[in-house]
């Protein structure tokens, strides 16, 4: 039996399609094991300052097709200091919160370990960013809609591309992490992708570029924020390279952390929140809920954060040979 009677949640760090549909998993099924639930305004920001209200059945109604977070979210850096997080503590001891949800990235699980180091609060998260940038789970809760969203948009780019003869390098997120980048380029039969994993080889892409069809009406670049260059760099040596090309840019930017989550992150958001839940109440903590393999899984904070390998080399290569 556990001695866990009040758990609150909160959502940290950049914001993530399905974040939503994870709190109210965790409210629901804290209210189902008879917990009573509790939700932190703006991520560790709220739980510094005491911004803690109670949550029921209804204050998670209608929210799981619903991009953003009702909680919203935010970047603490009091949470970054040892007074803030003892603030942080004195704050749920009043309320008698015994154990956190906490849905985010790796920013959001070193903060949390921190804390359960130096005041043994017991603490589960859950993988809530759209750059799938996590070890312990296939994947993150947000980037199945954020590709979805880059695919959306390079689909619409390729048409004004066709129509005009152009080469548009195409900019989008994912921080230190080429995925979105890789995954978006594959389903859009980019012509190439760059991520900050790969050392880019321009030779090479030049080559490419001169060696597929001469009469190919569009060309895309996807490259990856998080690339040493950036598209702007990477367009104006592409133009240098080939005078004649008409290259365009576009940046895609936030629009990729909106809108209504995908199926395929409401259903992970959902099996991940009741995880956490009976995650805690079976007595663990440090450890973030994932999926591996569509299997439920707990892997220990300090694992989680640590960045995944570079992407499999099969996908780069598929771009390459897909793209002639
Ligand atoms: P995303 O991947 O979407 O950016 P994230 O969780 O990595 O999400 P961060 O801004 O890095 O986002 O971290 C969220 C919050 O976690 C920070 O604003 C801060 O309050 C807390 N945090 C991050 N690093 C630490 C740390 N070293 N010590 C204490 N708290 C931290």
């Amino acid at each position: 039996m556990s001695n866990i009677k009040n758990i609150a949640v909160l959502t940290s760090g950049g914001d993530a399609p399905g974040m939503n549909a994870a709190i109210r998993a965790v409210v629901r099924a804290g209210i189902y094991h008879g917990i009573n639930m509790f939700g932190i305004k703006r991520g560790y920001d709220g739980l510094v300052n005491g911004d803690i209200t109670a949550m029921d059945v209804k204050s998670v109604a209608n929210i799981i097709q619903r991009g953003g977070t009702i909680l919203k979210t935010a970047r603490s850096t009091e949470f970054k200091t040892v007074e803030g997080r003892k603030q942080a503590y004195e704050n749920i001891k009043k309320l008698n919160i015994d154990a956190l949800v906490v849905i985010g990235g790796d920013g959001t699980f070193t903060g949390a370990s921190k804390f359960i180091e130096e005041f043994n609060i017991p603490i589960i998260g859950i993988p809530g960013t759209i750059d799938n940038d996590l070890a312990g789970t296939d994947f993150t809760i947000g980037y199945d809609t954020a590709i979805n969203t880059v695919v959306d948009a390079v689909d619409k780019i390729r048409d004004t591309a066709e129509s005009h003869d152009r080469l548009f390098v195409i900019e989008v997120m994912g921080r230190d992490s080429g995925l979105i980048a890789l995954r978006s380029g594959i389903s859009t039969g980019a012509e190439a992708v760059l991520i900050p994993e790969l050392e880019v080889d321009y030779e090479a892409i030049m080559k490419r570029l001169d060696s597929t069809r001469k009469n190919k009406s569009s060309r895309i670049i996807i490259v990856a924020e998080g690339d040493e260059e950036g598209g702007l760099v990477v367009a104006e040596k592409i133009q240098k390279n080939f005078p004649s090309y008409d290259v365009r840019v576009s940046i895609l930017g936030h629009i990729q952390r909106g809108g209504k989550p995908s199926c395929m992150d409401r259903v992970l958001a959902s099996r991940l929140g009741v995880a956490a839940v009976e995650g805690l109440l079976e007595g663990r903590k440090g450890e973030m809920a994932g999926l591996v393999c569509s299997k439920i899984t707990f892997t220990p904070f300090h694992k989680a954060i640590k960045h995944i390998d570079a992407p499999d080399e099969n996908l780069t290569r598929i771009v390459e040979i897909l793209s002639l």
